[in-house]
Parts: structure tokens; C-alpha cells; sequence
């Protein structure tokens, strides 16, 4: 395994998630700048929604990259830190930042699918239901 190829990849994935996080700061700063009207509120809260969730995935990608950086370092590279298995090659090669081998991380996958789920559902319900339903929801409430 070529850990020098690999720790580059890491550097240079590192390094664009360092300048989309930087504009996405930008972004912010004009957003909060801008005049909004109400009618864009729920539109506008639902997009910092979904930024806010992108951010979130770079950040965490970012944390292991750094992490990844570490274990090349230390000699502890290509490791599953579930199982202790060697990670395959193919799979390092497509996501040099990968904590745990295939099994492993199908494991947490399931999870990871079913806590986003739930998220989603979280996230549905605070939408503001339009006004023929709000009337509807608050007959079903007084009930
Ligand atoms: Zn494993």
C-alpha cells in the first residue's frame, strides 16, 4: 500500500473541505444580511437546514481525515478500529478516510439509516402545515 499516495489524497481532500466550509461562511454572512419577506422564511430555514446538515457531513469527514492522517503516523493505518482487520486496499484507495472494514461499517450503516430516518421525521413535523390543514390539525388536537 502506498501510503504517501494516500496521505496525499488526504491532504488534498482535506484542503477542499477546508475551502467549501469557507465559503460556506461566506454564504452565511450574506444570508444574514439579506432582507427577507416572511413567505421566504420557510424556504430559507429549510435550505440552512440541508447547509446545515452538509456542513455537519464535511466536519465529520474532516475529523477523520485528520484522524486517518494520525494513524498513518503512528503505523496504525488500514485498520478496522471495530474488528482490528485489515481494511482492503480497493476500499482505502476509494475512501482513504475509512475507520472501519466492510463488515463492519454495513453494521453501522443500518444505524446510521435508521437514525437519519428518524431525523427526517423530526425535521417533517416542524414544517408549518399550510392553513387548510393547520384548521384540520387543530380539530384533530381539541378532540
Ligand atoms: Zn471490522
Amino acid at each position: 500500500m502506498d501510503l504517501e499516495r494516500i496521505k496525499e489524497k488526504l491532504l488534498e481532500k482535506r484542503q477542499q473541505i477546508l475551502s467549501s466550509l469557507e465559503e460556506a461562511s461566506k454564504a452565511d454572512i450574506n444570508e444574514k444580511t439579506g432582507v427577507e419577506d416572511s413567505a421566504d422564511t420557510v424556504t430559507s430555514e429549510l435550505s440552512r437546514e440541508t447547509h446545515y446538515r452538509l456542513t455537519q457531513a464535511d466536519l465529520e469527514t474532516l475529523y477523520l481525515i485528520d484522524l486517518a492522517l494520525r494513524k498513518i503516523e503512528n503505523g496504525t493505518y488500514g485498520i478496522c478500529e471495530e474488528c482490528g482487520a485489515v481494511i482492503g486496499e480497493k476500499r482505502l484507495e476509494a475512501i482513504p478516510w475509512v475507520r472501519l472494514c466492510i463488515d463492519c461499517s454495513q453494521n453501522e450503516e443500518i444505524v446510521r439509516t435508521f437514525q437519519q430516518r428518524s431525523e427526517e421525521e423530526m425535521l417533517y413535523n416542524i414544517i408549518p402545515p399550510t392553513i387548510g390543514e393547520e384548521e384540520e390539525a387543530k380539530n384533530q388536537q381539541t378532540e
